[in-house]
């Protein structure tokens, strides 16, 4: 993963914890508002709970990834000032954060689909496509909140679909899952090689020993899906945090560019 697409807390003033508005649920156990800081959130920024988060229920938060955002909004769109103490503009800030969090997610993608050998056809649109994107996340607050994000992440998905398209054909095992719904499904040593998991409802599904290489996972929901010995080899815009929100273990093979999480069973 290229550095500064990967959260770095410690450049950042919390942000997330911070500008997101959370609804009590499985991943929260608390309501909050856009704008209010959460009730762990110390004056230094530092998460008070962070070891305990899944004990406490705050599930989202350790799925969360900003791919960056935060400290690039922390450190180069306002130099360092931090909204407690430049309060007239911390609701700006707010505003800003979510819109370079789409911006740099998009920017994730498109660097994995532009390292593929199988995109070489559209590598010149890639390019171009990034460096537009990143041109608009050192723009003006303004300009950012001025954005038609929603043009943008069509013309991303564009170049994504056909990304996939080309990593997949000829790896495909044939099988399809043609429902949008596999909440709870046994999909356990199901051979889904290069399969196509474009925003799948996933959660909670036995995946167990599934073979998942070289599957597009683009905004699957993987929340509480069980990996364990499931094979990911090459999975495609596969993300930190949907693994971090599924379960697995150390049979689970994962790409090079994902770490396995701490909370999984060893
Ligand atoms: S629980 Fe911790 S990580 Fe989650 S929002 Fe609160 S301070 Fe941030």
């Amino acid at each position: 993963m290229i550095r500064h697409l990967k959260s770095d807390c410690a450049n950042c003033f919390g942000l997330c914890c911070v500008a997101l508005p959370f609804a009590r649920s499985a991943d929260f156990p608390l309501d909050k508002n856009s704008g209010e800081p959460c009730q762990n959130l110390s004056s230094s920024h530092q998460c008070l709970v962070h070891k305990s988060l899944k004990e406490k229920g705050f599930n989202g938060c350790v799925s969360y990834e900003c791919f960056g955002a935060g400290q690039h909004v922390s450190q180069t769109l306002y130099k360092g000032e931090d909204w407690r103490s430049h309060a007239n503009k911390s609701k700006e800030m707010f505003v800003v954060f979510p819109i370079v969090q789409q911006l740099h997610e998009m920017l994730w993608y498109l660097q994995q689909a532009i390292r593929l050998k199988e995109t070489s056809i559209i590598h010149e649109e890639i390019r171009e496509m990034i460096i537009d994107l990143e041109g608009n996340t050192n723009e003006s607050p303004q300009y950012l909140m001025d954005l038609d994000i929603q043009q943008q992440r069509m013309n991303v998905n564009e170049l994504l679909l056909q990304t996939s398209e080309s990593y997949r054909k000829n790896k495909s095992s044939g099988q399809k899952l043609v429902r949008h719904d596999y909440i709870g499904a046994h999909l356990n040593g199901q051979n889904l090689q290069g399969a196509n998991l474009r925003g799948k409802l996933l959660i909670a599904a036995n995946l167990k020993h599934t073979n998942l290489s070289f599957a597009d996972f683009i905004g699957a929901d993987l929340r509480d899906a069980n990996l364990s010995a499931a094979n990911l080899t090459g999975a495609l815009f596969l993300t930190q945090s949907q693994i971090n929100s599924a379960k697995g273990n150390h049979m689970t093979v994962l790409p090079d560019f994902i770490e396995r999480p701490n909370h999984w069973l060893t």
